[in-house]
């Protein structure tokens, strides 16, 4: 019989070891499931959708090329796997290990009627076996890193096969078309041209980088200058697996390529916190923030509006909140600025930003998403004491955002890198552009009084 090959977040050919696995069985019938039913599972968000689309089509392209093809489905994801599996006459399900909470529930349903088997691909390292000399856990990312470099590098990718052998007969399979992934009216997604999703364009993604990875650990912070690799949303879809791109970088030791390994690590101590703390993405990995005094009001209300829209009157903000909802994506230093500002300017709770995020970013990814958000806010296991409050007006000074600015704020084109810089917190006086939500002053001594407030 054939074996189902479930697939999830490893939206790939290459380097599959459980696309390998179900092949070496015999017949195998690759298929993924939309779960927008189950309660416990977060649905993806909108702008992902957008990108499942051409995801799931690239692949069912590169399937056929091997004799293949994607059989879709949607519903509640262990109830369908069960009955493709009746259709077909199959006993066996292979997977790619995820770690999202909701996966666990699942994989439990599924292994209770069928013979389910998991394999590593997704990350450099399992997250549960990375630990101290005693066997503990690490929730600090530096000891954790340094544990993980040990391990390193990671076994050598495997290429992607020839052939996969075909079932006798095909499950029936929903029409990609049907599920209405994208957009139609208003189409939001006009400005996602620049990005290919799918195995293809990860490839390309890497290629168009590494001849500018050496600048990497120079560059990286600036939001105006083009230096990342921007293949955050194909690791998220697992269009390409962590230990491709480790093993592309090679041997060099340069700082860009060290700093480059070490963004990788961030992304696997992402998955290392949410193994530990499966509700990571909802709960304060500090519980004393549990009675922390976020404001809660019509007023509050209004101002995360304009935060969403970027219209909060602070230019960096703005430009992030605005490359967010046009690209699909935000620079990493914008994205620190910007959570920060909601959180601690604007002392709205951290999980109504982190939902922000994952319905707008292409490359939402749980793990990565509440590690970051909870770092910025302050209520993270390992982050920084609540009391340091970024300055926008520094950080737009310090990493040279005025093209950015200009770029994404088209009422502030005409304003000079000084003026730009000046604007932080004060009223520029635009047309159409809105006057600043709250003073900086004002803000950082509202924040420092909630968190004397709870430290009293
Ligand atoms: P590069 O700089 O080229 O880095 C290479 C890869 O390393 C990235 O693709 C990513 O997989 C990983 N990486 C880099 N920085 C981080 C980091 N700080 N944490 C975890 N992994 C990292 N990243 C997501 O993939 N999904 C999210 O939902 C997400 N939410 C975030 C929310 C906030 C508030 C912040 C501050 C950061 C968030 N990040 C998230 C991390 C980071 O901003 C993005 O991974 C990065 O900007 C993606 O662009 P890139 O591929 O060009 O990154």
């Amino acid at each position: 019989p054939p074996a189902i090959l479930w697939l999830r977040q490893d939206l790939r050919t290459t380097d599959h070891p459980a696309l390998l696995a179900a092949i070496a069985e015999g017949p195998v019938i690759p298929l993924y499931i939309l779960d927008d039913e189950s309660p416990e599972t977060r649905a993806i968000g909108g702008a992902q959708r957008w990108w499942l689309h051409h995801s799931l089509a690239a692949l069912d392209a590169s399937l056929r090329k091997r004799g293949s093809r994607l059989v879709l489905r949607r519903g509640a994801v262990a109830e369908i796997v069960e009955s493709v599996a009746a259709e077909a006459g199959s006993t066996r399900v292979h997977a790619t290990r995820c770690y999202e909470p909701w996966w666990r529930h699942c994989e439990e349903a599924i292994d209770a009627r069928l013979e389910l088997r998991l394999h590593d691909g997704n990350y450099l390292a399992p997250p549960e076996s990375i630990t101290n000399a005693q066997g503990a856990r690490y929730r600090v990312f530096t000891p954790w890193y340094r544990a993980l470099l040990e391990r390193m590098p990671p076994a050598l990718p495997h290429a992607a096969p020839d052939h996969i052998p075909p079932p006798r007969a095909w499950p029936a399979s929903d029409n990609l078309a049907d599920w209405g992934l994208t957009p139609t009216s208003p189409d939001w997604s006009s400005g996602f041209g620049e990005w290919h999703p799918g195995e293809k364009g990860a490839w390309r993604a890497l290629r168009d980088w590494l001849p500018v990875a050496g600048d990497y650990k120079a560059r990286r912070d600036y939001p105006s200058l083009t230096a990342t690799s921007r293949l955050s949303p194909h690791l998220h879809f697992g269009e390409i697996s962590p230990r491709s791109i480790w093993h592309a970088l090679g041997e060099r030791d340069d700082a860009g390529a060290e700093t480059y390994r070490s963004e990788l690590g961030w992304r696997e101590h992402g998955i290392n916190l949410l193994d530990q703390m499966p509700d990571y993405g909802d709960r304060n990995g500090r519980p004393t923030f549990d009675e922390f005094g976020w404001r809660s009001s019509p007023e509050a209300d209004r101002d995360f509006t304009a935060w969403t829209r970027g219209r909060t009157g602070y230019p960096i903000v703005d430009a992030g909140m605005r490359e967010l909802w046009n690209r699909g994506w935000m620079h990493n230093r914008v994205r620190m600025v910007t959570a920060s500002f909601l959180v601690k300017h604007l002392l709205i709770d951290w999980r109504r930003g982190e939902r922000w995020f994952w319905d707008t970013l292409l490359d939402a990814d749980l793990a990565s998403n509440a590690m970051n958000w909870q770092y910025v806010a302050g209520t993270g296991v390992d982050a920084p004491v609540f009391s340091r409050i970024m300055s926008p007006l520094l950080q737009s000074e310090r990493f040279a955002m005025g093209d950015y600015v200009r770029t994404y704020v088209p009422e502030l084109a005409h304003l000079s890198d000084a003026e730009i810089v000046a604007a932080h917190g004060q009223d520029v006086r635009v047309p159409e552009y809105p006057p600043p939500l709250v003073g900086h002053e004002a803000a950082r001594a509202r924040a420092l009084a909630a968190w004397e407030a709870l430290r009293g």
